[in-house]
């Protein structure tokens, strides 16, 4: 697909401003940092990310459904089925794998050293969203490829879920208020920031919660998922017990974070 960098990257940085302006006109929390204290590590980590990617995998995501779908692979070459009924199917496993990918990376604990990266933010807002560790972005990127290959996930698919997992990730993260019956009827079909705001509670028990990033079924489906914070949105200590130290937020000491410190008692089976 052509444009498809264009396209995902025109979406990242309109949504990006959206959020952000939604954040500074209507915040749901007082930052406890300033935006320059964090923003520059946390943007500047989704750029290395992105460059890992282009570099491992220069084509893309979608080229590659493109050609498992020439080459007849994956359970969808086998069935007949209207191609919008494959682009949603593929859409909504390839939501399930990611969702049972970041569990995983909390229940094993070498995988959590390398995701909690993604959970030391003192702060949650939409720059939080694009926070990961290069390492857990290449490990995602096989599992999505493996899945793509499996289900022979059709091109537009793909594509519609690397842009909606972009986008929520970017919303589900926001510091923005939102009304909270707008929130409920929101959070029936994607995870919400009041949803998502509880999986960065330093409680243990709430951080292992709300996996979802993209549909908000897998956690109720799976039993998984926590309404509200006991300390409440507003008074709740984002971010975990170790790495709380203000020089933790910069890109340098994110990167080296996995290989430092205890494990903790974070892993589901710690
Ligand atoms: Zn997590
Ligand atoms: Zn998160």
């Amino acid at each position: 697909m052509k444009h498809e960098l264009l396209i995902r990257l025109g979406v990242f940085i309109a949504v990006l401003i959206a959020m952000a302006l939604w954040e500074a006109i209507a915040p749901r929390r007082a930052r406890s940092f300033a935006r320059a204290a964090r923003w520059p590590a946390n943007l500047g980590i989704s750029i290395l990310d992105s460059l890992v990617v282009r570099i491992l995998l220069p084509l893309g995501a979608v080229s590659f459904a493109n050609y498992c779908t020439a080459h007849q692979w994956g359970l969808l070459s086998a069935i007949t089925l209207p191609k919008f009924v494959s682009v949603i199917v593929a859409f909504i496993t390839l939501d399930l794998a990611i969702y049972l990918q970041h569990v995983m990376f909390h229940a094993l604990p070498a995988l959590w050293r390398i995701h909690r990266m993604h959970h030391t933010d003192l702060d949650f807002d939409v720059t939080t969203g694009v926070r990961f560790h290069p390492i857990e972005i290449v490990i995602s990127m096989a599992i999505k490829l493996v899945t793509i290959a499996a289900l022979g996930a059709p091109a537009a698919g793909v594509l519609l879920f690397e842009i909606l997992l972009n986008s929520t990730s970017l919303f589900n993260h926001s510091n923005v208020a939102m009304a909270s019956t707008a929130d409920s009827v929101v959070r029936l079909l994607i995870v919400t920031p009041d949803m998502h705001r509880v999986h960065h509670s330093i409680v243990v028990r709430e951080t292992n919660s709300n996996f979802g990033f993209n549909l908000s079924w897998w956690d109720r489906l799976l039993g998984t998922y926590r309404d509200q914070p006991a300390a409440g949105h507003l008074a709740m200590t984002i971010g975990i017990e170790d790495f709380r130290d203000a020089c933790e937020l910069k890109l340098l000491r994110m990167l080296i974070q996995p290989w430092r410190g205890a494990t903790g008692e974070y892993p589901i089976n710690g």
